[in-house]
């Protein structure tokens, strides 16, 4: 195999029960979005079970369908959130699929779906970052649309969320207060929840006053920190994608790597990272668009291992360090490795 993305599920196993014990007693929800971040929607939800997760969140429903139909049983609460125009909802609640509800339309088409029992929803509530949920002016409409079906039955009541921005401390503890009036307001309105969850890896990670009873967190599962000079490490994590690939010619100390753009690299890494080959780091020249050049090579073969980020067990750079030299986030990096790198599952880096 020329090139392949190695998925540790073992590190990620041990990551979960970090995050876990980190934010326990509230609870931790795995959000497997965009395919688990490129690591694979299926395999992580499996061995995030294994590593006793009891919620897992997916952007879209036929994600949370592929995770029921992969076997995960209802226990396991899996939650959606993204709904295309039209969705519709049956096989949703058939599969016991949780499901966040944003507006009246939404709670409409839910409820209408909801024949043979109840669907199960988390109200969200907009408290700041604006790109959905309730506002304040709507929530209350909301909530007695929502209790309405709750005694009718067509729904459950579970949970009440929002998303933190997490750009600043201030801006989310002013959301929290927010969030809190929210309940509020739906407490005098009759309705109580099980279920309260705001904040996602940055701030469930730090501070304890944002955890509620839940915290989904999607980047610090893949062992990419999202601070600022910390460490995988330093936190306790570990990188779970290791990408590499083999040399397929070496002219004039210059080797050549089969993985380019189309493959997810990004453009900007030329002249800017690093790969490991024979344990040290060379330069990337250029990357093209199935293919890429790498400086320094002149003791290079070809046929050598490279690897381009993972754990730095060959002297590679991480993930995070990829993202941190091209100026995005180490989630962008390994969310675009595309479909074309086969991964590989593994469940002990020495397997490596
Ligand atoms: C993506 C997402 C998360 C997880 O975010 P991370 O920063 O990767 O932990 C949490 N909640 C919602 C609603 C999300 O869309």
């Amino acid at each position: 195999m020329a090139s392949e993305a190695i998925i540790d599920l073992a590190a990620f196993a041990r990551n979960v029960r970090h995050l876990r014990s980190i934010v326990s007693p509230s609870e931790l929800m795995v959000v497997l979005k965009a395919n688990a971040y490129g690591h694979g929607v299926v395999e992580t939800g499996q061995a995030a079970v294994g590593a006793g997760s009891r919620w897992l969140g997916v952007l879209d429903i036929d994600s949370a369908l592929r995770l029921r139909a992969a076997g995960i049983d209802p226990s396991v609460r899996i939650m959606a959130w993204q709904y295309l125009p039209g969705q519709r909802f049956e096989d949703a609640v058939q599969a016991h699929i949780d499901l966040g509800v944003s507006t009246i339309a939404e709670l409409d088409a839910i409820a209408a779906a909801a024949v043979l029992r109840p669907a199960r929803i988390h109200l969200k509530i907009d408290t700041g970052l604006m790109r959905n949920g309730a506002t304040a002016d709507d929530w209350p409409g909301l909530v007695e649309a929502a209790r309405e079906y709750q005694a009718q039955q067509r729904v459950s009541i579970v949970g009440i969320w929002t998303h933190l921005a997490e750009a600043s401390e201030d801006d989310d503890t002013v959301a929290v207060q927010r969030f809190v009036q929210a309940v509020d307001v739906a407490g005098r309105l009759g309705v109580t929840f099980e279920v309260r969850h705001l904040a996602a890896s940055s701030a469930g990670f730090r501070r304890e006053d944002v955890r509620f009873d839940m915290v989904r967190m999607g980047g610090h599962t893949w062992g990419i920190p999202s601070f600022d000079g910390t460490s995988a490490q330093e936190m306790g994590l570990e990188p779970v994608m290791t990408l590499r690939s083999e040399i397929t010619a070496v002219r004039d100390g210059v080797a050549e790597v089969p993985l380019g753009y189309a493959d997810g690299i990004p453009g900007r890494a030329a002249g800017v990272l690093d790969v490991a080959i024979r344990g040290r780091r060379r330069r990337i020249r250029s990357v093209g668009i199935d293919s890429m050049l790498i400086e320094d090579c002149a003791d290079v073969v070809v046929g050598d291992d490279v690897t381009l980020f993972g754990t730095g067990a060959a002297g590679e750079q991480t993930v995070r360090e990829w993202g941190d030299l091209t100026h995005t986030l180490g989630d962008e990096i390994v969310t675009r490795i595309s479909t074309r790198v086969v991964r590989r599952y593994v469940s002990d880096a020495s397997a490596t």
